[in-house]
């Protein structure tokens, strides 16, 4: 049974954080009663920092044109290819590819290096390209949605992450990010995935002045859609970084471990459809990632052997597998390294 509007509001208001957290704990326990936490060994590769998009809560992006351009790249495929090898070396069994986007990256550019990849690293599952990414390859490829997705799947795209949702509510998206799609683009793309029997992750980006209902408006287009396809496999909550951006806003606005954990909390009751929930050290550090383990989460997301995007806001958080499974074990579970799809391994 998931929340109703008016009872995931009520738990925003209310200051019962322990009572809401046992809430989530309990429906964790009902959908993973094994007592398993897991993570993934993977890489997050950028392959672009230049952006036509101008999101204002991104310290990532570089534009096209003028005195930043300069800060601007796009690597060659022998660079991603180094990338890789390294990732499977060092155990990794995923790659999260992402980028900004740039008019000259077409389909027949994604194409080969998906392929590319494909080619020489065919156990490697490809978890590549947000929304905001596909919509632009197609549009820059005169291509339609189905087409651009059906074409980068058969290059060897394997799922879809859940970037550049940030908050699914117009209202917020034309104040932090104008030109970006829109929340009904960023359900079609994830609807469409799904439909082609493709499994995608949902995210949100909280803490960006967006209200209680906001949030819960975003719960409830990816709980229908879930309701709609069951093509999510998880759901992540992230805190809005400030360092670095154009939206700013001081280090003191940024969202508390109390704020992140009732969102964690309130995420696992809503989206009770969605098997995983995701608790993040990226943004939190450990410590609250690991308090996320009692507050809904099950599984502490990846060991992350590059990361690009936190790293520019100043963030710099860092881990270890063998410090993630230390982190797991105390808070009282298993932990077991999985894939990018969930599926569970355990290592001796
Ligand atoms: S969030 Fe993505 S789309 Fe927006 S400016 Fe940054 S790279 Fe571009």
């Amino acid at each position: 049974m998931s929340l109703t509007k008016a009872e995931a509001l009520e738990l925003f208001n209310s200051d019962d954080l322990i009572g809401i957290g046992m809430e989530a704990d309990a429906l964790r326990r009902k959908l993973h009663p094994e007592g398993v936490a897991s993570y993934v060994i993977d890489r997050n590769i950028n392959y672009t920092n230049f952006c036509t998009e101008y999101c204002t809560f991104c310290a990532f992006y570089r534009p096209l044109k003028g005195p930043a351009s300069k800060e601007g790249y796009i690597l060659d495929f022998e660079t991603i290819y180094e990338k890789i090898a390294e990732t499977v070396e060092l155990g990794g069994t995923g790659v999260l590819m992402q980028g900004g986007l740039h008019p000259d990256l077409k389909i027949e550019w994604h194409e080969k290096l998906l392929s590319g990849i494909k080619q020489r690293f065919p156990q490697i599952h490809l978890h590549c390209y947000s929304a905001s990414e596909i919509l632009a390859i197609a549009e820059y490829s005169n291509l339609d949605l189905r087409d651009t997705i059906v074409r980068l799947r058969e290059a060897g795209l394997d799922s879809i992450p859940g970037g550049g949702a940030e908050i699914l509510d117009d209202e917020v998206r034309h104040r932090i990010a104008r030109l970006k799609c829109l929340s009904d683009d960023w359900i079609a793309v994830h609807r469409t995935a799904h439909q082609l029997g493709m499994r995608t992750t949902a995210t949100m980006m909280f803490g960006v002045g967006e209200t209680y209902e906001h949030r819960i408006n975003h719960f409830q287009r990816v709980f229908d859609l879930q309701e709609e396809t069951g093509g999510f496999t998880s759901f992540i909550p992230w805190s809005f970084q400030p360092g670095n951006t154009a939206l700013g806003g001081r280090k003191w606005d940024e969202a508390t471990a109390v704020e992140y954990l009732k969102v964690l909390a309130i995420s696992r009751l809503f989206l009770s459809n969605i098997k995983n929930v995701q608790s993040s050290w990226v943004t939190q550090g450990l410590k609250v990632c690991q308090m996320g383990l009692r507050f809904g989460g099950n599984d502490v997301g990846s060991v992350m052997l590059e990361e690009n995007v936190v790293k520019a806001a100043g963030v710099t958080n860092c881990t270890t597998e063998e410090e993630l499974r230390r982190i797991i074990r105390d808070a009282g579970f298993r932990p077991a390294q999985r894939d990018t799809l969930y599926r569970t391994y355990f290592l001796n």
